[in-house]
């Protein structure tokens, strides 16, 4: 491979696969040995491999895959890059998620552009190149570590071309830079009480047969393993008899790392790739876990969308509120509320009861009337509210409806013929990252370009904004085709909105607040995608606070 000739870097890769079955938190596990890495002192970067034909998540339903996550530069990515940049407290990129789609899209084109000289393109070499490739390319800037996260499970068949090329870079790099994890399932059969080896076995001996030896071997389970358990996985599955770990259910998710720490397994990583690794701090990741055991109080926040059967689907949003707990020192319920079930007579019954509104982003105009019920509600009576993306737009639809009095207000989204369309698709605007003006494909299949990924704000002061972020300027992360459209905004400055964060042209309008009441804000990008556990984002620091007093207040009354 062409590219091993000058692929200089000294960095050491990590690969996890998963076994038996998915859902057992491989993408948690990768972020987690990431952490430990990284508190040992290492630089550290981590990468996901997703085996789907889609080029990247964005096409695809909530529903189907979970959230769609944005990075800073922009690239629509698999949830588990949350979970990276949220454990690691670090930013990554596009670099940082593969899909087969991507791959072969690549293959393809340079094909078309006869690249490959007349040749027959296969799946190996051509493919599996382009996969190394990948791989290598997260690795540029003289990390000790990168971590690897292959999707999906062993034996299916989409994975196999990942799986091959993870194992061709053990022979290319040398065995001393390249490690293999594997993530299993040991079961509990409760009537007897007995932990079973053999999904684990069958695992690793299906990994065995296309060339793969893992070197440690995780056991997600309920229960701790016993020695006995973990003696018998090493000689059955061929491993050290100190490289079988358990990864046992725990309550946070931010106990992981901990909790993989007892076990010792980064401990083993280090020794096994010979990394430079000092004891680790970990006194950050104590006091997060503390904080989260002992929270002072609690408050509930309803979150009023329509992907609310899977929690997946706002992940990140999820997180964020319960950083905006850890700020606080509160623990935060969340309610869940079907905006599709809302209607003017019963949104007091869905809504009395939380101390916060929340409506999150969403695509399509299925479920918006009961969002802007909900709104109406958080306005009127004050509850804190934040609305997010969607929920920012349906917070303007809402004023000018309402305050207004613009009755057939919409967002062009929900009625291309709205006399009032307060949101609309904008056709051209200024990219602060290519310094040139973008225009919207409205032609294309996902039905226009979006705005994706980090633009600059400047938040105006004495605003609800500007008292949790301090600063003038902010950087946050959008992803979607409307906008505030500006013909609206002096009427509706006049009738009492705050327009209180722009893009510094003043062109786009990025926050929008009402006058009198303690804490109303909608912003048109995703804040969520940037809070951290060790640095929970200012506006959900915020909400949180103002749900707090809302239900002091509630009480004394
Ligand atoms: N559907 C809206 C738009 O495209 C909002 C998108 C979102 O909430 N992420 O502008």
């Amino acid at each position: 491979m062409n590219d091993l000739v000058s692929f200089k870097s000294k960095t050491k890769f990590i690969f996890i696969t998963g076994g038996v079955l998915s859902s057992l938190g491989k993408g948690l596990a990768a972020a987690s040995l990431g952490a430990l890495l990284k508190a040992r002192g290492l630089k550290v970067t981590i990468q996901k491999l997703d085996p789907y034909i889609n080029v990247d998540p964005g096409t695809m339903n909530p529903f189907q895959h979970g959230e769609v996550y944005v990075t800073e530069d922009g690239a629509e990515t698999d949830l588990d890059l949350g979970h990276y940049e949220r454990y690691l407290g670090q930013h990554f990129s596009q670099i940082n998620n593969f899909t087969s789609g991507r791959i072969y899209y690549s293959v393809i084109m340079k094909e078309r552009r006869g690249d490959y000289l007349g040749g027959t393109v296969q799946v190996i070499p051509h493919i599996t190149d382009e996969i190394k490739q990948a791989i290598l390319s997260v690795a540029q800037n003289d990390e000790d570590v990168a971590i690897i996260e292959i999707g999906g499970t062993v034996g299916d068949i989409e994975g196999l071309p990942f799986l091959e090329a993870i194992r061709q870079l053990r022979t290319d790099l040398g065995k001393d830079r390249v490690l293999y994890i594997h993530l299993t399932l040991v079961p509990l059969i409760r009537v007897s009480g007995e932990l079973k080896t053999k999904p684990t076995q069958h695992s690793v001996k299906e990994l065995r047969s296309i060339g793969i030896q893992p070197d440690i071997i995780l056991c997600r389970s309920e229960v701790d393993l016993s020695e006995e358990i973990k003696s018998k996985i090493a000689l059955f599955c061929n491993v050290d008899r100190d490289a079988v770990f358990t990864a046992k259910d725990v309550k946070h998710i931010y106990e992981v790392p901990l909790a993989l720490y007892e076990e010792g397994i980064d401990q083993k990583v280090a020794i096994l790739l010979r990394l430079p690794a000092k004891n680790p701090d970990l006194s950050k990741w104590k006091e997060l876990v503390y904080k989260l055991k002992h929270p002072k109080g609690e408050v509930k926040i309803g979150i009023v969308g329509k992907y609310v059967e899977l929690k997946e689907s706002y992940k990140s949003l999820h997180e964020a509120l319960i950083h905006g707990g850890i700020a606080n020192d509160l623990e935060v319920k969340l309610k869940y509320i079907n905006s599709e079930q809302i209607n003017t007579e019963d949104v007091q019954d869905y809504l009395s009861d939380v101390d916060g509104i929340l409506v999150p982003g969403g695509f399509g105009s299925r479920g918006v009337e009961g969002k802007i019920l909900a709104i109406e509600y958080a306005r009127t009576q004050k509850v804190p509210f934040l609305g997010i993306c969607l929920g920012m737009q349906c917070a303007v639809v809402e004023f000018a409806r309402n305050v207004l009095h613009l009755e057939k207000a919409n967002s062009e989204e929900f009625d291309p013929t709205t006399p009032n369309p307060v949101i609309y698709l904008m056709t051209e605007w200024y990219d602060y990252r290519t310094k040139k003006n973008q225009k919207r494909d409205i032609t294309s299949q996902k039905g226009g370009t979006m705005r994706l990924g980090a633009y600059p704000c400047i938040l105006k002061k004495e605003s609800n904004a500007y008292k949790a972020y301090q600063q003038e300027q902010i950087m946050e992360r959008h992803r979607h085709r409307y906008e505030f459209n500006k013909k609206y905004a002096q009427d509706m400055e006049k009738a009492g909105l705050i327009i209180s964060g722009t893009s510094p042209n003043g062109e786009l309008i990025e926050i929008v607040e009402v006058k009198d009441h303690p804490w109303f804000v909608g912003c048109q990008f995703h804040p969520e995608f940037k809070s951290n556990p060790m640095h929970p984002h200012p506006l959900f620091r915020d909400f949180i606070a103002s749900a707090k007093k809302y239900k002091k207040l509630k009480m004394s009354q």
